[in-house]
């Protein structure tokens, strides 16, 4: 049995459709796959629809979150797609222009610049809002000559006195909207060190503490002596361990199915899990 647990689709960045993706991977020889786009399950109707038999199809996500600056990537499988919490909270992920420049106003404000948001949703009008409009806020005002100068350290620049990140779960609230809406977490490639800092074992050791359920470790941005590590660590704390493609279609290199997921594990996931079930192929359209 041969199972993959993150592949994405046109859903987020794969190039597959999500029919295309389905049918790939039971011509890969998949038993199992997972659809695990990011912060999205909007692939989910089309890929069941194709979905052929002999397949079994894991509905899942790729949810963005952050904790002390730094960017991780937490799968969630087998969620209720419709839980209102957590699919507000992906919504907010997905687009979150307008409380980010209701954010910069009042950072703005708090540095005693008269800005309003009345004023910036104006300047906006039926544009989504943005930096630019906030910016732009500044020069009618007269703080800055142009929205060029807005674009500095002491106002809008990234890191900026009123720059205002965008908006990532953090890692223990989305574990525990992913457990509420009754999902399965493993936290994606935890040591992919190529895509910048990782989150140090401490956190981890904390996440699991929180109700983490696993980590992935056989994945193409580890190598042979992190997964070592990872599986140790996941030992030692009680997780599942996970390996998956990341299958992204013709954008990366990997192969659906080039990582897999040991059957026990992926059975231990479909016990936890009660706010969805995996769905057997019937043949597709
Ligand atoms: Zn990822
Ligand atoms: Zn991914």
């Amino acid at each position: 049995m041969r199972v993959d647990l993150h592949c994405h689709s046109t859903a987020s960045d794969g190039t597959d459709t999500p029919a295309e993706l389905v049918r790939n991977a039971a011509a890969a020889g998949l038993d199992v796959v997972a659809l695990t786009d990011h912060d999205t399950t909007r692939g989910y109707g089309e890929a069941m629809a194709a979905l052929p038999a002999g397949l079994t199809l894991v509905t899942g996500a790729e949810l963005s979150c952050r904790i002390d600056g730094v960017s991780l990537h937490m799968l969630a499988y087998l969620f209720d797609p419709e839980e209102p919490e957590l699919l507000a909270e992906r919504e907010l992920v997905r687009d979150d222009r307008v409380p980010r420049a209701r954010g910069m106003v009042a950072r703005l404000q708090e540095l005693g610049v008269p800005v309003t948001w009345e004023q910036v949703a104006r300047i906006a009008g039926d544009g989504s809002v943005g930096r630019p409009h906030v910016a732009t806020a500044l020069v009618e005002l007269g703080v800055v000559a142009s929205v060029d100068d807005a674009f500095t350290g002491d106002w809008l620049a990234d890191g900026g006195r009123a720059y205002v990140e965008k908006h990532e779960t953090d890692p223990f609230e989305a574990i525990r909207l992913v457990k509420g809406a009754g999902g399965v977490t493993v936290f994606a490639h935890p040591g992919a060190s190529k895509r910048g800092r990782t989150v140090p074992e401490s956190a981890i050791a904390e996440m699991a503490a929180a109700g983490l359920d696993g980590i992935e470790v056989d994945h193409m941005d580890h190598d042979a002596d992190t997964r070592v590590r990872l599986r140790g660590l996941a030992a030692d704390l009680g997780l599942l361990v996970t390996g998956s493609s990341d299958y992204h279609g013709s954008r990366k290199t990997v192969a659906l199915g080039e990582y897999t997921t040991d059957p026990e594990v992926y059975g231990e996931i479909t016990r936890r899990a009660t706010g969805a079930f995996p769905v057997p192929g019937t043949g597709g359209i």
